[in-house]
């Protein structure tokens, strides 16, 4: 009789966007009438830009052609796409990542899933709280996290960092010592981010008590102050104890075209095993490389072309973000984020749960976001709106706002 992985059967419903699509759902079908305006979902809105729409049609071209066609692609990504990654994300920015620590994927949610795989299995996290869902989930199917308390919405296993407006949404070095800490900088949810220095000063702790950093940088192109660090490598001692994941799908709409891609440098070690050797063998045996298309596709995202259209394209969702940021705020909210990262975490007025401002909004303004507590016990009292809809869309949700 087969058994099944009981880790699984740990893994509390997923029910934050279930229940906001059948909440939506029931308002709308008792009142036909009123337009409801979603800021809820992390999902682009604006088409993928001209040139990289050309450098798909030229590869699909290729693709028709015996002498030019492309069959399984190398597992690790082709030489074009890594050589345009470490010379513009990296090398211009002053990070010595060569071509080869860099391995080319589908996107950053397998990557982050993935990543726990090359870990032990009594390796503590420590996770942001409120936090992107992927990093627990993939370690609680791992058998990493221990059990779950549903009173308090927190693993027995897991070191969780509050990230409030207590602390700035900075989060502190914990009392007990993690082995893997994810950081996600900008952050998703908050939309806050930290400074360099505070940067440095989690890879000086890194190194110091032996842990390893996953840095999930999926919101850097949205980096607008001076003081943030573009890629956790702009630290010193950072390649002896970071992984860093990057997503095409933010930077340039490519959620549902599929593109990411994770850093293992070589130097990052336990004892005399090199992770990078790791992570390949992993890559390699699992993935059998992202598509020629696609890749052409990311290739593009540095093309001359590709970066002054995608510079427009971050300014329009940014335009968003201030609109809702300074809307909010003239109407009296206390806001955060929104300045290096697409989402607007707003504290709920009146003491409101999360939940109790999601049905509010809803029913008064007919407005969608995301209730703050769907991403960890510190988001209760919090909530998310998004950047990412239609200008037109954005303006008037805030008048509906302001409103109220
Ligand atoms: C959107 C997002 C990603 C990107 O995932 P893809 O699989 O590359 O689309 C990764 N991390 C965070 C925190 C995100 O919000």
């Amino acid at each position: 009789m087969f058994q099944i992985n009981d880790n699984y059967q740990k893994l509390p419903g997923s029910y934050l966007f279930s229940t906001i699509a059948k909440k939506v759902a029931a308002f709308s079908e008792a009142n036909p009438d009123k337009t409801i305006i979603r800021l809820g979902i992390g999902d682009v809105t604006q088409p993928i830009a001209p040139a990289i729409i050309d450098a798909m049609h030229k590869a699909v071209d290729e693709m028709a052609d015996a002498k030019t066609f492309r069959g399984y692609a190398p597992d690790l990504g082709y030489e074009f796409l890594r050589k345009a990654i470490a010379d513009n994300d990296y090398k211009a920015r002053g990070c010595d990542i060569e071509a080869d620590e860099i391995f080319v994927s589908d996107g950053a949610k397998s990557d982050s899933g993935n990543i726990q795989e090359i870990f032990g299995a009594d390796n503590r996290i420590a996770v942001c709280d409120p936090v992107y869902p992927v990093y627990v989930d993939s370690n609680v199917m791992a058998g990493r996290t221990g059990t779950y308390d549903a009173a308090t919405g927190m693993w027995s296993n897991v070191i969780y960092m509050p990230c409030t407006r207590e602390n700035n949404f900075v989060p502190e070095f914990p009392k007990e010592t993690p082995d893997m800490i994810y950081l996600c900088l900008p952050n998703n949810p908050t939309g806050t981010t930290i400074t360099k220095a505070q940067l440095q000063e989690w890879v000086d702790y890194a190194n110091k008590v032996g842990a390893v950093i996953i840095y999930d940088g999926a919101y850097e192109a949205y980096i607008s102050e001076d003081d943030v660090a573009h890629s956790i490598y702009e630290c010193e001692g950072a390649k002896t104890c970071a992984i860093e994941l990057k997503s095409f799908s933010k930077n340039a709409g490519f959620t549902g075209v599929r593109l990411g891609y994770t850093v293992v440098p070589k130097e990052l070690k336990c004892g005399d095993v090199s992770l990078h050797s790791m992570w390949a063998r992993r890559h390699g045996t699992k993935f059998n490389g992202a598509p020629y298309i696609i890749q052409r596709a990311g290739e593009a995202v540095y093309s001359e072309a590709g970066k002054a259209q995608l510079k427009e394209q971050i300014a329009y969702y940014m335009k968003n973000a201030k609109t809702i940021k300074s809307g909010l705020q003239e109407t009296g909210f206390e806001v955060y984020g929104g300045v290096n990262a697409p989402y607007i975490w707003l504290k709920t007025p009146d003491s409101m749960t999360s939940w109790e401002f999601f049905d509010y909004l809803l029913e008064k303004a007919n407005v969608v976001g995301t209730p703050g507590s769907g991403f960890g016990p510190s988001g209760e009292g919090y909530f998310r709106l998004t950047a990412f809809g239609s200008y037109e869309n954005t303006v008037a949700a805030l008048e509906r706002i302001k409103a109220l």
